[in-house]
């Protein structure tokens, strides 16, 4: 998992010790106070895990893929992919070899990308810093 990048996005509960500060917006799990959750920018709620992020997002009334909001009737997983696009990916990639399963990452990313480029950036930035200061592959001569 790439602790450090989405690390970033983590918050430390406030509230009352002895009483759960809140719930998490994606399991339902007791958030307690001092523990750290996961607050994402444009989305509401507190989320103890990337998995549970990508499910408020792409799970419910939203595109499988990139998490915008459809109307209708759930039928099957067709009627919860909005363009050709988003069918390509989300059957190539969560079901064909499963790099953007739930709890990835990469759909959070991908949707970070487009609704919250302040924040991709940012990430991408701290990602990039992270590899700068565990540079042991880098030095490794396979270059
Ligand atoms: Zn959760
Ligand atoms: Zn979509």
């Amino acid at each position: 998992m790439e602790q450090s990048v989405w690390g970033s996005l983590k918050i430390t509960v406030n509230g009352n010790s002895g009483q759960h500060a809140a719930e998490c917006g994606g399991c339902g799990w007791w958030l307690w106070p001092g523990s750290q959750a996961y607050r994402i920018p444009g989305l509401r709620g507190t989320y103890c895990s990337v998995a549970c992020v990508e499910t408020a997002l792409f799970g419910q009334e939203h595109c499988r893929w990139c998490g915008e909001e459809m109307a209708g009737r759930y039928m099957s997983i067709e009627s919860r992919l909005c363009s050709e696009d988003c069918r390509t990916n989300f059957w190539a990639h969560v079901w064909g070899d499963r790099t953007a399963q739930c709890g990835s990452g990469k759909r959070l990313a991908v949707w970070l990308q487009r609704k919250e480029p302040r924040t991709y950036r940012q990430l991408v930035v701290a990602d990039f810093q992270r590899v700068q200061i565990t540079p042991t592959y880098l030095q490794s001569g396979a270059y």
